[in-house]
């Protein structure tokens, strides 16, 4: 079956093209911060409310914009009006649908470098993940299109006896409320209202409180392109915003990236409400691991854990938390993971020499340096960091750490940061480490670097995670490559930038009609 037809991902930038990358920096350089603030978007409307600074997380100090957040009240108006839409969006062909998230593509792609800009002094996020970023929300953007066509477009017929004919066919459930979190500001954003809109829903979309900025140029693109002001609705704002969207009985599901925490909650709401029966679809944490064995190649192993671990700071769900290590090569594997770790520069992330920029807000750093702190004083640390002086003294930066435990289950919670968890396990002890693993719960990503086939097969077998990742990192899954999303702990299961994401958001209908 060829599921991907012509659709191509979107492109990088050459950085070993010194013409590409100097009229990349250049672009970046001198691209504006956004002028206006972000409100609530409602009917196509900004509504007017008080507004507060946006701060950079480079240096505590940096206005990057301003926000004004919604209330209950505008969560309800927002509801109305995408209620109200609901109706003529839900009959629009699907090929409107597509055609507009096709040109949303186009323009992200051609704003990309304001974008990055603004990824940069919002969210902390390196020239590097910048780009990965938007080039993500592009291909969601297409991708969701392609597939919509592919399984939308047409009704599909079923067998059925003479006289019969039968037919499946997709519409929208109704209002969708997405949440999305402050680490993929702009491609988890972008993701979820596409798939939702795709889907032929009207959506209600709450950024993280952290990162409004991004998601207001996101929404205004995606207007601009073509999806109906009325079918997308913007409401910034902290939890109370998500409490009232995911309280009303008018919605139509939930789609939520985030913690395990929230997710629970959101849960719970949708249950106590008399009314339809909601579905969720979350993406949560993870307590992500790499098994290496002695058969695996050390650097490829050291070039992988650092990547997998402190790209991005750490902060994505897909990160690297717990390397687990046989015995016998132990010393060695750390020796060079660690040794790579030191070479990381931490600083400014609009500085194409960073590779570490900030964790997002003070909190995230307050609750990271517990964390280590704890584990210092328990003599446990094998590497910590040095952090960035000068202006960036004041910026939330945690250096890239590596701290070794006695056992699997000294880790029982995510640490959302550059903090890397080393184990040992002697080979006879194979079996007990991956129900170790398996005890926590979580089944997001997973790593194996070995050269036995039987190995890795018994490994994937064990650990019922969401994407594995074998002799290779475990970051960066690649929309349409590698469709992303976890179980249990990590979340309920559909894949973002798969073939079976979109079906998630709508309804099927049979028409069975005697001929
Ligand atoms: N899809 C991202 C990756 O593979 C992670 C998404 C997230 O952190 O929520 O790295």
């Amino acid at each position: 079956v060829d599921l991907f037809g012509a659709r191509k991902n979107s492109v990088g930038v050459e950085f070993g093209d010194d013409a590409a990358r100097g009229a990349f920096l250049a672009a970046v350089g001198a691209a504006r911060l956004p002028e206006r603030p972000a409100l609530p978007i409602v009917g196509g409307t900004e509504i007017a409310r008080p507004t507060r600074a946006v701060i950079s997380p480079v240096d505590g100090t940096t206005r990057v914009g301003a926000v004004g957040e919604g209330d209950g009240e505008t969560a309800r108006a927002a509801i109305d009006a995408c209620a109200a839409a609901f109706p003529a969006y839900a009959a629009s062909p699907v090929e409107a649908r597509a055609t507009a998230l096709d040109k949303a593509a186009d323009a992200l792609e051609a704003g990309r470098d304001r974008l990055i800009a603004l990824l940069c002094a919002e969210a902390g996020k390196t020239l590097a993940d910048g780009i990965a970023e938007v080039r993500e929300a592009v291909d969601f953007c297409r991708y969701y299109a392609a597939e919509a066509r592919r399984q939308f477009g047409v009704d599909v017929v079923l067998p059925g006896p003479t006289g019969e004919d039968n037919r499946l066919r997709h519409r929208g459930r109704g209002v969708f409320v997405c949440i999305s979190p402050w680490n993929f500001p702009l491609a988890i954003f972008t993701g979820q209202v596409a798939a939702a809109l795709a889907a032929g829903n009207t959506v209600v979309a709450k950024p993280a409180e952290q990162t409004p900025l991004i998601a207001a140029e996101a929404v205004r693109i995606l207007h601009a392109s073509g999806i109906p002001a009325a079918a997308l609705a913007f409401v910034p704002g902290d939890g109370r915003v998500g409490a009232a969207l995911t309280h009303d009985p008018r919605i139509a599901g939930v789609a939520f990236t985030g913690s395990t925490e929230t997710a629970w909650a959101i849960n719970r709401t949708l249950a106590d409400k008399r009314g339809p029966i909601v579905p969720l679809i979350a993406e949560t944490g993870g307590l992500n691991a790499m098994l290496v064995d002695a058969t695996a190649l050390g650097e490829q192993v050291a070039d992988d854990v650092v990547a997998s671990a402190f790209r991005s700071a750490g902060q994505r769900c897909s990160a690297l938390r717990l390397l687990v290590v046989q015995a016998d090569v132990a010393d060695h594997m750390i020796d060079l993971v660690t040794g790579a770790a030191k070479e990381l520069a931490l600083g400014d992330p609009a500085d194409p020499a960073t590779d570490v920029g900030p964790v997002i807000d003070a909190e995230a750093k307050a609750g990271i340096d517990g964390h280590v702190e704890a584990h210092r004083a328990a003599g446990r640390l094998r590497h910590a960091g040095d952090l960035p002086g000068g202006t960036l003294a004041r910026g939330t930066f945690v250096a890239p750490t590596v701290i070794e435990l006695a056992s699997v289950r000294d880790l029982d919670r995510e640490v959302f940061g550059p903090v890397l968890h080393v184990v040992r396990y002697k080979a006879a002890d194979f079996d007990k480490v991956l129900d170790d693993i398996a005890a926590s719960g979580y089944g997001l990503t997973l790593g194996v670097h070995s050269r036995i086939a039987r190995t890795v097969q018994q490994v994937i077998a064990r650990l019922p995670v969401g994407n594995v990742y074998v002799n290779r990192n475990i970051i960066g899954a690649v929309v349409g490559s590698q469709p992303f999303g976890g179980s249990g702990l990590s979340g309920t299961g559909p894949k973002a930038g798969g073939p079976h994401y979109l079906s998630r958001f709508a309804l099927e209908q049979v028409i069975s009609t005697n001929t």
